[in-house]
């Protein structure tokens, strides 16, 4: 779904990316060969490949239009950003903003950039190259960043710090990504229960980064949770012990992965993940002890 509404809020998908990513045995942490083989069919060809034997992933960043403000939430890997320890992403040249205008919305239309985690695949638009200088790309908005990440990934003042996946997929990360925002004092760092605009309230759902947060939205009885990175893929809706290799906390992100697929399927909340390929957003309901989610584009 690339249009749709929450209540009255309107929503926008904006695409900057989309492949296959890693085989199922890799991402996940805890993967079983009998659980993915019981499911396997249901995510053949959105949401994996069988030829490639790979998973189908996306990077997508959403447009939320209260009429009153423009929120965007999640900005993606952004370009021309060094990652040598990232191929995948690394010198990007998509038409991130090219799509972005084609959804109405030039980059100074955007009131507040939300970053659901400070990861290198969620803050790279956040800056773009202009004269051999890391700028803002959305010039007029404030930044609002989970404050927990901050001193997490940022490598002049980290202690505990990330593990060693993390600090090699992020490397430059937070120099090119986040330390031009801070440098610009557009930074607005958020805590748990932080309102982003009424009906917008970010709740911090740790384990995947220390800083990882779920977006709650609720508009005219309507609701709907931006997840990030909680949840990577549907089959973890399915296994919720499964872990990406990315989590940087195991047992936190497990257990957040259980109470944040509770709580959309209890309040029946449209859930709205990172990286979700196909329908881009799913349903959960429970199912026995577990979960069970709903993919069908006609959601
Ligand atoms: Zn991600």
């Amino acid at each position: 779904m690339d249009r749709f509404s929450i209540g009255k809020i309107a929503v926008h998908r904006v695409e900057e990316w989309c492949g296959t990513f890693s085989p199922p045995a890799e991402l996940f942490q805890g993967f079983r060969e009998d659980t993915w083989d019981s499911h396997r069919d249901t995510f053949v060809p959105d949401y994996f490949d069988p030829l490639s034997g790979k998973l189908v992933a996306v990077l997508q960043s959403w447009v939320l239009d209260t009429g009153e403000q423009r929120i965007l939430f999640d900005t993606g890997a952004g370009n021309d950003k060094d990652r040598p320890d990232l191929p995948i992403f690394a010198h990007l040249q998509t038409d991130f903003l090219g799509r972005l205008a084609a959804a109405g919305f030039q980059p100074e239309d955007i009131d507040t950039v939300v970053c659901s985690h400070i990861h290198v695949d969620h803050v790279g638009w956040n800056t773009r190259l202009i004269d051999g200088a890391w700028q803002p790309t959305f010039r007029n908005a404030r930044y609002v960043l989970p404050v927990r990440d901050r001193d997490y990934w940022d490598p002049e003042v980290t202690t505990a710090g990330p593990g060693v996946i993390g600090r090699l997929v992020n490397g430059g990360m937070f120099e090119d990504s986040v330390r031009p925002i801070l440098q610009a004092g557009r930074a607005e760092w958020a805590d748990d229960g932080f309102e982003v605009a009424p009906g917008l309230v970010l709740h911090a759902r740790p384990g995947h980064t220390p800083g990882s947060t779920v977006m709650h939205v609720s508009s005219d009885g309507v609701e709907a949770m931006f997840v990030g990175d909680v949840v990577h893929h549907p089959a973890q809706i399915y296994a919720p012990e499964w872990n990406s290799a990315f989590c940087e906390d195991a047992d936190q992100a497990r257990e957040t992965r259980r109470q944040v697929l509770s709580e959309a399927a209890d309040r029946e909340a449209l859930l709205i993940p990172a990286h979700f390929a196909g329908a881009h957003v799913a349903r959960v309901v429970r199912e026995g002890t577990g979960f069970r989610p709903i993919l069908s584009s006609a959601l």
